[in-house]
């Protein structure tokens, strides 16, 4: 094994997913793009995932809730995660990812976030599945980037995926070519679950490669919530709206 695996890296010498420079490990990233991550750490707000400011003196290990969560009375999220900031240094891996068929970024980025959903894999969910795209978009890209971020994470975690419950049943206008109102007309209805009975009483974490506004993470927490599901979780890779 050992052998093969140097062979293969002398032909195919694993690079660094930003910058391209041959790497000694298969990690992913080379040490200066690795460090130039805004990665999301403590403290921050232990239900929705936002940093809090480090002038903050707050005790560690503490579960600390921030004012706009403390206003929720009936949260849809039980608790939600993401790995590092969406901004200039990370967009890339993002994109590429997700339109230019970069499908082997999948491990290093379920890498992350699974160090990233620690606090939700403490509370033993039973279920993980990505938010869907519609299938026709499918047949255009290929493959649904959060769906291949679910299979890793499901091995890592032992968590059964699931990809059929939760569809998008209306072939929506790309979210990136909408703003505000219009957004959220689009996205109300294009969220369904196929089989009520599978998710009833469950604790269901949702996959997502990137927050920007939340709304369609919300869209779907809420359809699985109406169809009985117990508490929702959401982790994504990357998140802008802080
Ligand atoms: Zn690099
Ligand atoms: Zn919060």
């Amino acid at each position: 094994m050992g052998f093969w695996r140097t062979f293969i890296n002398t032909l195919l010498p694993p690079r660094c997913l930003k910058c391209g420079k041959v790497l000694s490990l298969q990690n992913g990233l080379c040490a200066d793009c690795f460090n130039k991550i805004h990665f999301i750490s403590e403290p921050m707000c232990y239900r929705c995932g936002r940093p809090f400011t480090s002038e903050m003196h707050l005790k560690s290990g503490a579960k600390h809730i921030c004012g706009s969560c403390l206003k929720e009375k009936r949260p849809l999220f039980t608790i939600r995660r993401s790995a590092f900031m969406y901004d200039d240094e990370s967009k890339n891996l993002i994109l590429d990812f997700k339109f230019k068929d970069k499908i082997f970024y999948a491990e290093t980025l379920a890498n992350m976030m699974f160090v990233a959903g620690k606090d939700i894999w403490a509370e033993n969910p039973n279920l993980i599945m990505p938010v869907p795209i519609h299938r026709l978009r499918l047949l255009k890209r290929r493959y649904n980037q959060s769906a291949v971020l679910v299979k890793y994470l499901s091995v890592k975690t032992g968590i059964a995926a699931d990809y059929e419950t939760l569809v998008r049943h209306e072939n929506t206008v790309p979210q990136v070519q909408l703003s505000g109102q219009a957004r959220r007309k689009n996205l109300q209805k294009a969220f369904a679950v196929a089989a009520p009975d599978k998710i009833k009483g469950k604790k269901v974490v949702l996959i997502d490669d990137v927050e920007t506004t939340g709304s369609t993470l919300n869209e779907c927490a809420k359809v699985l919530k109406k169809a009985g599901a117990d508490k929702i979780y959401a982790l994504t890779a990357a998140r802008a709206d802080v």
